[in-house]
């Protein structure tokens, strides 16, 4: 049984104190793991202090980003093993900004990948897809490809720590996929697994949607079959919202 799974992407939003009066808007309000996981990736400077914070809560703390290499001459960047030695659990990879804004390729984001497991982490890997792919109905190879080209060098014992997210970059910030077209892309990445490793491994890791989730959308979003969760931007900068978004009724 794979649990679902509520993962907040804070972006570059909230300064030090902020991250830490949201932890304790929420303190105590969270749901128990074996129920739903709930995660808050923030920016890696204060990671340690919502870390502490968060300690005593059933909610996790992870990394938007890192760097493939883990020590070395590489100003600025934030080594995977140093965000490993703080005791986080998951770093989103990928992200379709990345990909976008910071000219992130497919090889970058396996390099990464292979970095995030190497220290001891698992990647949440963002698959991403535009408007015009879609339309010019290239989408299936495009989201295939992304999945193929992240996973490549991954072991299949290593592949069931992996969580997979399907954000259409026309879906973020705008307006969300309906659940039947969120449900197509993460049955077609579930395939991809499958086709990738095997069923045994296809059914073990955990496909999220993202893109425009809220509270309003969410039930039906995570009713799909092959969607285990949701992956929210904006929608989970606000405590209350996040906190209805944890404790959604299914
Ligand atoms: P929004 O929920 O703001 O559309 O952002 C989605 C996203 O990019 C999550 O990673």
């Amino acid at each position: 049984m794979r649990v679902p799974f509520v993962a907040a992407n804070w972006k570059m939003n909230k300064t030090l104190p902020e991250a830490l009066d949201f932890i304790e808007q929420i303190r105590g309000k969270l749901p128990a793991e074996n129920n739903v996981e709930s995660l808050i990736c923030a920016q890696s400077l204060f990671l340690s202090q919502m870390m502490t914070a968060a300690d005593a809560e059933p909610v996790k703390i992870g990394a938007e980003n890192v760097f493939w290499e883990d020590a070395g001459a590489f100003t600025g960047e934030t080594s995977p093993k140093a965000v490993a030695s703080l005791g986080v659990n998951y770093v989103l990879i990928g992200h379709s900004e990345r990909r976008n804004y910071f000219r992130e390729t497919d090889e970058m984001v396996n390099n990464k990948v292979r970095a995030v497991l190497r220290n001891g982490m698992k990647p949440i890997i963002c698959v991403d897809e535009t408007m015009g792919q879609r339309e010019s109905n290239e989408k299936v190879h495009w989201v295939v490809s992304q999945v193929i080209e992240a996973l490549k060098g991954v072991k299949a014992e290593d592949a069931a720590k992996i969580t997979i997210a399907y954000e259409p970059s026309w879906a973020i910030g705008t307006a969300a996929a309906s659940a039947q077209q969120a449900e197509d892309g993460c049955y077609l990445i579930r395939q991809t697994i499958a086709d990738v490793y095997n069923d045994a491994c296809a059914e073990q890791v955990r496909i999220l949607y993202g893109g425009s989730v809220k509270p309003s959308n969410q039930a039906a979003l995570m009713a799909m079959p092959s969607i285990d969760g949701v992956l929210v931007g904006d929608a989970s900068l606000d405590p209350e919202t996040f906190l209805e978004l944890v404790n959604y009724d299914a």
